[in-house]
């Protein structure tokens, strides 16, 4: 059976920013739930993915969460699916780092495809693979997953590929990161029809992402909304230099002043995490921690919490930070800086989502200085430095700034917000 006919694009460039959804020639059904999602523009990322997507053709987007990137790849997946009385197959997989993403990402098709006849189901480690199994037999149209369970139901042979002609990376650069590339791999390897559509999503585009895109996508649609997002002017960056030891009271009085709707801060280590939470637990209310040592239910109920607002401070490591979807998000606070300065893209990118204000604020201590100059030169600006009395660093960070790195990032600066590069 072949993929629907494929939906002629409109004329408009993909870049335009002004475009509507009505633009983008979408079925009734799929206008309809995004009047009832709420959803009235398309963001910058979907007025660039949708297009060359709809048309069959191999994307791969720099954008991260916050972006409205999951709609950018969801919208046409649901717009090319046959209907489920002649596919009651898997027409589509996408793979996502965490079980968090995996759950949002489920959400969206159920939402997006809120007045069409369609199924779906997330499949990830933690859960019982039975049940998974038995929603698989429903005759899903998409499956949502992580790497390594994806490939548990294929061993099995309790997830038939044959009628996929998409799969979708999404947050592939993470995905590489915790190790999940020979999965990665091996499911892009069985998924064998020709027409295949690949679609890639990544915050960062590391070299192993460029080899993942060489190997497996076919002349790809290159699309980079990164440095836009990373320097919009909807989220305000700021620097504190303290003491390793004055850490902890520079965030008590920080919280006290700037009273966040939602904060999430995060540090390096799981036991920072843990420890950190307990101490700000006696200091306020509504205040959570999530980490990988953690099991699912645990995790599942620290992030319903916080996604009803019932928390007000989350305690995070980075793996699982990342996938946080939640809008309301006010204040990042990088306590320990972050050592990959992709990172710092992916915490930041928890606040100031779909035009919402945000602020992040990152701890530098002495020895954090190289991070520092590595992180302005990623994002392309300068953080500006704010002070809080009686909390100056008594050496000053070693920056260790030479003049050709500070020259790198005014020239960066200056250049402005990069253009979407576009290679057919
Ligand atoms: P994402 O980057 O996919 O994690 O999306 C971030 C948030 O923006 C989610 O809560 C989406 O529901 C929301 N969203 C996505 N697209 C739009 C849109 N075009 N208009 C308004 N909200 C949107």
């Amino acid at each position: 059976m072949n993929k629907p006919e494929k939906k002629s694009s409109s004329n408009k460039s993909a870049t335009e920013s002004e475009s509507t959804f009505k633009d983008l020639d979408l079925t009734d059904e799929m206008m309809k739930a995004l009047e009832r999602a709420g959803y009235e523009i398309p963001s910058p990322v979907q007025a660039g993915v949708i297009p060359p997507a709809l048309e069959g053709l191999d994307v791969m987007g720099q954008a991260q969460t916050g972006t409205g990137k999951t709609a950018a790849f969801t919208i046409p997946i649901l717009e090319q699916l046959a209907p489920r009385d002649e596919i009651a197959t898997v027409q589509a997989l996408v793979l996502v780092p965490t079980r968090e993403l995996a759950v949002q990402v489920r959400n969206e098709f159920e939402k997006l495809a809120y007045f069409m006849d369609f199924k779906t189901a997330a499949i990830y480690g933690g859960h019982s693979i039975k049940k998974q199994i038995e929603e698989i037999k429903r005759g899903v149209q998409v499956v949502v997953g992580t790497p390594g369970r994806v490939l548990d139901h294929i061993r099995r042979k309790t997830l038939d590929l044959r009628e996929t002609w998409c799969v979708t990376l999404d947050e592939a650069d993470r995905m590489l990161d915790i190790g999940f590339r020979p999965d990665i791999e091996k499911i892009l390897s069985s998924v064998s029809r020709k027409d295949r559509q690949t679609l890639l999503l990544s915050a960062t585009v590391p070299p192993a992402i460029e080899r993942l895109a060489k190997r497996y996508m076919h002349e790809p649609t290159i699309l980079d909304f990164s440095k836009d997002a990373v320097s919009g002017d909807s989220i305000e960056q700021f620097y504190f230099s303290v003491d390793k030891v004055k850490k902890f009271e520079l965030l008590e009085r920080l919280i006290n002043r700037e009273k966040p709707a939602q904060a999430i801060i995060f540090c390096r280590t799981k036991r920072g995490t843990d420890k950190l939470a307990k101490r700000l637990k006696d200091l306020f209310d509504h205040v959570g921690c999530i980490h990988g040592d953690m099991n699912q239910p645990a995790r599942d109920r620290v992030m319903k919490k916080f996604r009803d607002e019932r928390l007000k401070i989350l305690v995070a490591t980075d793996v699982v930070g990342r996938g946080i979807d939640v809008t309301s998000i006010s204040h990042i606070i990088n306590f320990d800086t972050p050592e990959d300065c992709d990172d710092y893209v992916h915490r930041i990118g928890r606040t100031g989502r779909m035009g919402k204000e945000g602020v992040a604020y990152t701890f530098v201590s002495e020895d954090d200085g190289e991070l520092l100059t590595r992180i302005e030169i990623r994002i392309n600006q300068l953080l500006e430095q704010v002070y809080m009395e009686g909390m100056e660093l008594k050496r000053e960070v070693k920056q260790e700034v030479k003049p050709e790195r500070l020259a790198a990032v005014a020239a960066m600066r200056g250049r402005g917000p990069k253009k979407h590069r576009r290679r057919l």
